[in-house]
């Protein structure tokens, strides 16, 4: 038994609330990072076609040993600008993800970014509720999305998704959307949610909680992901850090910390604004 929390989404399928991310782990090393993470105790995996270790996330899944029901993997259509996207296309691409992934459905699809200038999202998604209507994905959701663009695909398709992964961290707090996502039934994803590890593991706030804890600082945020009601996906590819980023379930942060952290909130974003991203 996984003793990872797990939140309900909006059509009563259970996702794990701490899972470890692969972005920018090379094929080779996904697999060994993820058979990594799968014996620390992970049960969630987020990848994504443009990743491009979609191949050795699979293989480690395999080779885990860990029942597939066991088991929550996440990917994301790379919805790319080289063209414009269909329900065929989706369909092509989704079916190319399971294949290197060496499934036969995923627990959660996503929609990478809205790419909201393309005008493209409310066809992606009308696929996207094909599929899940399918079963070939347990769950469907978006990434990167904002409040107007929720709003046209859940009134276009009446389909609400299950999730919206967004960049999300104590400097970016997202408040807003999150009650958005409160108020539709939408659970909250945080991607970079250690701030990419740059200097947000360094604040004093952070450091000083880390301290009075015994913990470590990236503990700390994670904790404070946990006890805000997110979900979170660590990367590292660290045997020690992909073990320290799991073990965050033998303490908790009291009020005046969470208060404290709330205070660390700049809105600064690490990454693109997805009003303008648009990249191949
Ligand atoms: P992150 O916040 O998880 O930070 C990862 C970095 O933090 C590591 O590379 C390492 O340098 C450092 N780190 C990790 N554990 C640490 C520890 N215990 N102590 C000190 N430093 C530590 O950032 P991320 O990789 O950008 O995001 C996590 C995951 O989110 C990605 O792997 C990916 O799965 C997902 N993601 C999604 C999108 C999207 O558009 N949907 C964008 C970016 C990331």
């Amino acid at each position: 038994m996984s003793k990872v929390p797990s939140i309900t989404l909006n059509n009563g399928v259970e996702m794990p609330q701490l899972g470890f991310g692969v972005w920018q782990v090379p094929d080779d090393e996904a697999a060994k990072a993820v058979v990594t993470a799968i014996e620390a105790g992970y049960r969630s995996v987020d990848t994504a076609a443009i990743y491009e270790n979609e191949v050795g996330t699979g293989k480690a899944i395999a080779a885990s040993g860990v029942a597939r029901e066991e088991l929550f993997v996440t990917t994301k259509l790379w919805n790319s600008a080289k063209e414009t996207w269909t329900r065929d296309s989706v369909l092509r691409e989704f079916d190319a993800s399971l294949d290197k992934l060496g499934l036969d459905y995923i627990d959660l699809y996503l929609i990478h970014w809205p790419r909201a200038m393309r005008d493209d999202y409310v066809t992606v998604w009308s696929a996207f509720a094909e599929i899940a209507e399918s079963g070939r994905a347990k769950a469907v959701g978006v990434s990167n999305f904002k409040e107007p663009q929720l709003r046209r695909i859940i009134d276009a398709s009446g389909l609400t998704p299950a999730v919206n992964q967004v960049e999300l961290h104590p400097q970016l707090a997202q408040a807003e959307l999150r009650a958005f996502h409160a108020e539709h039934g939408i659970a909250t994803e945080a991607w970079s949610p250690l701030g990419q590890g740059k200097g947000l593991l360094e604040v004093p706030t952070i450091v000083a909680i880390a301290q009075k804890y015994g913990r470590t600082p990236a503990q700390v945020v994670l904790r404070w992901h946990l006890q805000t009601g997110n979900v979170a996906i660590p990367k590292s590819v660290t045997p020690s850090r992909i073990a320290e980023n799991f073990d965050v379930f033998g303490f908790a942060l009291d009020a005046e910390d969470i208060t404290a952290i709330a205070a660390l909130d700049e809105g600064q974003r690490l990454g693109p604004d997805p009003d303008d991203f648009d990249w191949n």
